[in-house]
């Protein structure tokens, strides 16, 4: 498993449509279409969905991009 080298935590890197690979945490999260939030799919597309609350019915599952989690987002944010 590969490291973030800002904040140590464990990531996955997903190969995108574009050829490019895109840190994501390791556990896919619930979530529900629609919203502000950024998930990335099993195929590397980007999507906008929000978290589900309690027990709400979920759309899917997906990854959360790291930079959206890591401490130090707006340093490797270019
Ligand atoms: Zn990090």
């Amino acid at each position: 498993m590969a490291r973030c080298k800002r904040c140590g935590r464990e990531i996955k890197w997903i190969d995108t449509p574009a050829g490019k690979h895109m840190p994501v945490d390791p556990d896919r999260k619930p979530y529900r279409e629609g919203g502000g939030e950024v998930f990335i799919t099993d195929r590397g597309e980007m999507m906008r969905g929000s978290t589900p609350f309690g027990p709400e019915p979920v759309d899917g599952y997906a990854y959360t991009p790291h930079w959206a989690t890591c401490p130090y987002a707006e340093e490797f944010r270019r």
